[in-house]
């Protein structure tokens, strides 16, 4: 395995002292996860945000007003998943799972590469679009569906629209309360890749900190949150990080 190329020794040895150390570390992940799996972000140079307006497209007015739009968004979108998979750091938090090292994982991602990868402990805060349901009768489909002629019809004759939150409705009670809970027991937060502007993930660090938990961000760009943070890793790539700590992680445990 290559050494990432980041220059962040220090705080990549600081992270992993964290990990250690804590009895009940809570991972908390945005858009800039998935990226290095070729799904783009919102609100990056690169995101979606450039090019249309998520909030619109992927909000309940379009969803009852803008049908066209609202499918043609999510059809791009699943056929862009289709060809993508979970990266080497989805892959680093499956293992770090399974070793005890992490406890759970609130998400902010629709694409559902953290189960894909292998962690069991997933709130999926927006849901998950590779999940499809009738609007009418409930029933559920594959999101291959979506890719088909009119497959956003139902046997019944119903809408089927996405099993994810969209902008303007409110979050499933059972993934707020389960994030809550997981907030309420962490020592340590660790968020990778958001830029923590959208509610509830963004009041999840205040949260935490109000019992004394710590809270570490690695994002390529600042967030609106960067000053409430123990350790700050900027402008590196997620799996750069997650790799170099995972390789202390494995020295320990060959010593
Ligand atoms: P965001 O687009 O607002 O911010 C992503 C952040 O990640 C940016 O600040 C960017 O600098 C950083 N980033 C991108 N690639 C990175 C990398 N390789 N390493 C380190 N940092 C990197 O995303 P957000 O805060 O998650 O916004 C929330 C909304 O975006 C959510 O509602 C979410 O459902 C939606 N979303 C999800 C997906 C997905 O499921 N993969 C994709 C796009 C948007
Ligand atoms: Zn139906």
């Amino acid at each position: 395995m290559n050494r990432p190329t980041c220059n962040y020794d220090e705080q990549i040895q600081l992270l992993a002292q964290l990990v250690l150390a804590s009895n009940f570390t809570t991972i908390m992940t945005g858009a800039g996860m998935s990226t290095e799996s070729g799904i783009p972000d919102f609100r990056s140079a690169q995101g979606m945000w450039k090019t249309k307006n998520p909030a619109q497209v992927a909000s309940i007015e379009a969803l009852t007003e803008c049908r066209s739009e609202f499918t043609e968004f999510y059809r791009a979108r699943i056929e862009r998943l289709m060809v993508c998979k979970p990266n080497i750091g989805h892959l680093i938090l499956a293992k770090w799972e399974q070793q005890g090292l992490i406890q759970t994982i609130i998400t902010q991602n629709v694409d559902g590469f953290h189960i894909q990868a292998g962690n069991k402990s997933v709130i999926e805060l927006h849901g998950n679009i590779n999940r499809l349901y009738c609007m009418d009768c409930q029933e559920k489909y594959p999101a291959s569906r979506y890719l088909t002629i009119k497959g956003y019809v139902c046997e019944c004759g119903g809408f089927i629209r996405p099993e994810v939150v969209l902008f303007g409705e409110y979050l499933s009670a059972e993934s707020v309360f389960a994030a809550q809970q997981a907030i309420d027991n962490t020592e340590l937060l660790i968020v990778l890749g958001s830029s923590l502007q959208v509610n509830p993930a963004n009041q999840y660090i205040a949260l935490a900190r109000q019992h004394g938990a710590k809270v570490i961000i690695v994002n390529m760009e600042p967030t609106s949150k960067d000053d409430q943070a123990e350790l700050l890793i900027k402008g590196c790539k997620i799996t750069e990080v997650l790799t170099a700590v995972d390789i202390i992680f494995s020295n320990k445990c060959a010593t």
